[in-house]
């Protein structure tokens, strides 16, 4: 076997009991890593019961999978997944960083973490040295604090135990926040002080565990590949091509503060009641002077899409943190009405601090504005806070109650559908058409209205298996590059999309074929594996869960306020055709071999060797 270490951690925090494991190659063949097998070992374990597993409960499996692109191709991501508390379903949630590289060289693909610490831990790996460490100094803790901690820990562990190793680099570290230590849906998995995997809720899953890290050190090689020197032709090119996109690699997703907003009139604006803005302080060079280090990637990746910005004077003085991406940008700025770079980092490190996603959690802190602006909410019923448009004092204190689930905040820690259900549930009224979201899962920072955005249209959302994952949406042909089935691929094979801009399909399943040494046409992963890994999803989304009672067509629809005619800019008065719409959905039903409900054919499940997801159907009455 090329391109993988070849087994995986499994890790039962409830008994401390660790083991390695491994997968037949016919199951990484069909499933690859990452997010593919991740919906397989979740389907496999948990799909008999899915509907009774919680996915704050010590029964739900966190997985952390690394695929056989970590490590050769540029930069690099890992996908963390499990029963997401967001959508009841199965969502891969990619996060960049190091640390999936670091964990193969230690020798191992991912982890399965599965039960719950009776105390506080973390989880130590180094080479073949895997521990449960206690957490109990670090839990409460901001993630800098957090940080320091186990990277000065860690680094002394290591040299005590490796003398000879010479100066020891820091390790790779995916942690959680108070936002997840609270079990708060809207936290993320965090990375690199600022990466996050935050669609799904995983922060929360981790926290549920009483797992409040996993550090990984590894000290020998990336496994051999089948064809070394096809592999490093391929990445060259795949780095040249990066190399080339200027634009991208000087601002990143950045970039796009001022071009969605104003031209494409797709960014979300106080919590998306619009989706235009004329404010040209808020583009990209706007966050030039803030830098302080302007290329900043991930491992071997030359589109180094990070920029660190700091705040060096002024009200927020101290504050230091990625520079915001694009997603951040929106939802912890336009969103909440602000238009000035200086108050968005502000609020992107406040984020980073407590651990929330910043897209779950600037959608609610949104959902809390509007519901404030409308009279809704009073601020009585919001601890005294005015949570008023561009107010980010008052976006900070309340960011802060929904990480430690304080007063309101513990009401909007649930995220903006769950928030709204009980919140309308207090005031007797429907504030759903004020949650934007997809299945539990706020939508990505792409509106739908205009037409115009290139990652999101129409049907983009509605049919997605992730719900509002942005970098996961559902578009016709099935086929083709951008949509749901080719994303699959990158977080399976798990690479960074934003280092694959412009690379045709065909090139990565040569690479795949350069790496593993196994064939994978277009064809049989289209109409095959990628489907089959979709019908996973779609089977445990369609399942639910404690909470989620599924409502065919009402849940594969676009939130309420995409509904609505944009109130201004370009395309004003624009929204989506109705009619189109629903041909759309029903067409890519069909594509997928799903019926007019969007529930896998019996037929369809049979060629894809899914009897045991049709009989689960069936015995739930999905299926007559
Ligand atoms: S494109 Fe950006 S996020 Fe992706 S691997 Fe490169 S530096 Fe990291």
């Amino acid at each position: 076997m090329r391109g993988y270490a070849g087994k995986f951690l499994e890790i039962d925090l409830s008994n401390r009991n660790i083991k390695e494991t491994k997968f037949p190659d016919e199951v990484l063949r069909d499933y690859i890593g990452g997010r593919g097998l991740a919906t397989k070992v979740l389907w496999d374990r948990l799909g008999r019961e899915w509907e009774t597993v919680d996915p704050l409960g010590p029964e739900n499996i966190l997985l952390v999978l690394t695929g056989p692109f970590t490590g050769y191709f540029p930069g690099t991501k890992v996908c963390v997944s499990g029963k997401s508390p967001q959508s009841n379903g199965v969502i891969g949630s990619t996060v960049a960083g190091e640390f999936g590289i670091d964990l193969k060289c230690a020798g191992y693909d991912g982890l399965i973490i599965t039960g719950k610490a009776e105390k506080p831990c973390y989880v130590f790996i180094c080479d073949n040295q895997v521990e449960i460490k206690d957490a109990s100094p670090i839990w409460g803790k901001k993630a800098r604090e957090t940080l320091r901690f186990l990277v000065r820990k860690s680094i002394e562990e290591i040299k005590d135990a490796r003398p000879n190793y010479g100066e020891v680099k820091e390790p790779s570290i995916l942690y959680i926040g108070p936002a997840g230590e609270n079990k708060t849906r809207v936290a993320a998995v965090v990375a690199k002080y600022a990466h996050g995997a935050g669609y799904g809720g995983y922060g929360g899953v981790m926290g549920a565990k009483n797992l409040k890290a996993i550090v990984a050190k590894g000290f020998g090689p990336v496994p051999d590949v089948y064809d070394k020197e096809k592999t490093l032709s391929l990445a060259k090119g795949f780095s040249e091509l990066n190399f080339e996109m200027e634009r991208f690699r000087r601002w990143g997703t950045g970039g796009g503060g001022y071009f969605f907003g104003a031209e494409t009139s797709s960014e979300p604006i106080r919590n998306w009641q619009n989706e235009w803005h004329n404010k040209e302080s808020y583009k990209g060079e706007e966050f030039d002077k803030y830098w302080v280090k302007k290329n900043w990637g991930d491992f071997g990746c030359p589109t180094t899409c990070l920029k660190l910005a700091v705040l060096k004077t002024g009200r927020f003085k101290g504050a230091i943190c990625d520079n915001p991406d694009y997603e951040l940008e929106a939802y912890l700025g336009t969103n909440l009405g602000i238009f000035t770079p200086e108050e968005n980092i502000y609020l992107s490190y406040v984020s980073n601090e407590l651990g929330l996603c910043g897209i779950q959690g600037g959608a609610v802190l949104g959902l809390a504005a509007e519901l404030y602006e409308k009279e809704i909410l009073t601020k009585e019923d919001l601890d005294g806070i005015e949570p008023e448009w561009a107010n980010v004092e008052a976006f900070t204190t309340l960011a802060e109650k929904v990480a430690f689930r304080q007063g309101i905040g513990d009401i909007l820690a649930e995220g903006v559908y769950r928030a709204a259900l009980k919140l309308g549930e207090m005031k007797g009224v429907d504030l759903l058409k004020y949650a934007v979201h997809e299945k539990g899962v706020a939508i990505g920072a792409h509106g739908v209205r205009s037409g115009k955005d290139f990652i999101a249209k129409n049907i983009a959302y509605a049919c997605s298996v992730q719900g509002g994952d942005h970098t996961s949406t559902a578009s016709l042909p099935l086929d083709q590059g951008s949509g749901e089935l080719s994303t699959i691929m990158a977080d399976s094979a798990v690479f960074c999309v934003f280092a694959a801009f412009g690379i045709e399909d065909i090139k990565m399943f040569n690479f795949y074929e350069a790496v593993t040494g196994w064939k994978l046409t277009k064809k049989e992963w289209y109409n095959e594996k990628a489907l089959r890994i979709l019908h996973l999803q779609r089977a445990m989304l369609l399942l639910g869960g404690p909470d989620v009672k599924w409502k065919p067509k009402a849940d594969d629809d676009n939130p309420p306020r995409f509904w609505e005619p944009l109130p201004s800019g370009p395309y004003k008065g624009k929204t989506l055709d109705r009619k189109m719409f629903e041909e759309s959905r029903l067409e890519y039903f069909r594509a997928a071999g799903w019926n007019e409900n969007g529930v896998p054919k019996p037929e369809t499940l049979r060629r894809l060797g899914l009897e045991d997801v049709e009989a689960k159907l069936k015995e739930v009455s999905l299926i007559k």
